[in-house]
């Protein structure tokens, strides 16, 4: 992973009383879900504090970037802000399956704790507006795009079984 969001922490550590001010930008690549991801190549930014505590080193921060996808309905490109606040500890021996992030020696690498809440807020239904109409179930027209001529054909099947029933007149 890069060495973006990577910061020492010798001077924290020996002095609890100092706050690190954090403005970072870097990239991080396979972030994705189903149907949305970030682009390897997008600029991921984050913004926040970094303090000593008892525990470790206490990151408080907002990251933001944008995420790409594709329209569940209509297939098309989608995109959107992704913005999200943290409070993480980082904690140098860490459990390997708790909630908290290792740190070795006198460096934070803050990388995984961003992918894994970049990953979290990735849209799992994304569209590419809200009101997208989608693509036709019956001719695969892009109905954003224009209409066809399949709605007025569709019989709804119900109906469709009635149809050939036959009545008898009132007389
Ligand atoms: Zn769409
Ligand atoms: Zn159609």
């Amino acid at each position: 992973m890069s060495r973006d969001f990577s910061f020492g922490v010798t001077k924290l550590l020996r002095d609890p009383a100092i706050v690190k001010q954090l403005d970072m930008q870097g990239q991080i690549s396979e972030i994705f879900v189903t149907s949305s991801w970030i682009a390897d190549n997008e600029i991921i930014n984050l913004e926040g504090v970094a303090e000593s505590v008892h525990e470790g080193i206490l990151v408080k921060a907002n990251i933001s970037t944008k995420w790409l996808g594709e329209c569940v309905r209509c297939l098309s490109p989608a995109s959107g802000d992704l913005k999200v606040s943290v409070i993480e500890l980082f904690e140098e021996k860490a459990e390997p399956e708790g909630d908290t992030y290792p740190f070795d020696g006198d460096v934070v690498d803050l990388s995984e704790m961003i992918k894994d809440n970049l990953v979290l807020e990735l849209p799992l239904v994304p569209l590419c507006n809200k009101d997208c109409r989608g693509l036709c179930q019956h001719c695969g027209q892009n109905l954003n795009l224009a209409s066809c001529d399949c709605v007025d054909k569709v019989i709804d099947p119900i109906w469709e079984s009635l149809s050939g029933i036959e009545f008898p007149e009132e007389t």
